[in-house]
């Protein structure tokens, strides 16, 4: 049985919820540009010279579900320009929402006495060597 942990695998029929907040966790979106060159991964160049009518037309150019489309241009020489495209499973982070809602539960985590081993380690050095410090043995 699936612990639930596993990220993007966890309960592949509920779609992840912020561990602060609650609200739906934002679906990892790709842009795909069309009636251009296009960069796909920061390094490599496609070309996708494709002019989609429309939405449901820009889908049949992509991987995976568009969501949303821009369009380039006035009617009737309008064309989708880009489409924001998930791919089925990819989400935009493992816990949480958005950046405020990581801080705001690590400070609640903080608040109520939770810490790293690096910080728990590095306080109980320091207890000791005051405690060595203090000893009137010595
Ligand atoms: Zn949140």
């Amino acid at each position: 049985m699936n612990s639930g942990r596993e990220f993007g695998h966890s309960a592949p029929w509920v779609e992840p919820r912020c561990r602060n907040c609650g609200n739906a966790v934002p679906k990892k979106l790709r842009t795909y540009w069309f009636g251009c060159s296009d960069v796909t991964d920061g390094f490599s160049i496609s070309e996708r010279m494709q002019k989609p009518a429309d939405k449901q037309d820009a889908q049949r150019f992509v991987d995976g579900t568009v969501v949303a489309v821009r369009y380039w241009g006035e009617l009737p020489d309008r064309y989708v320009r880009s489409a924001s495209v998930w791919d089925g499973k990819s989400y935009s982070d493992e816990f949480f929402c958005c950046n405020a809602c990581t801080t705001e539960f690590a400070y609640s985590c903080a608040k109520s006495g939770a810490a790293t081993q690096a910080y728990t380690g590095t306080m109980a050095r320091r207890y000791a060597e005051e405690a060595e410090k203090n000893d009137p043995q010595k």
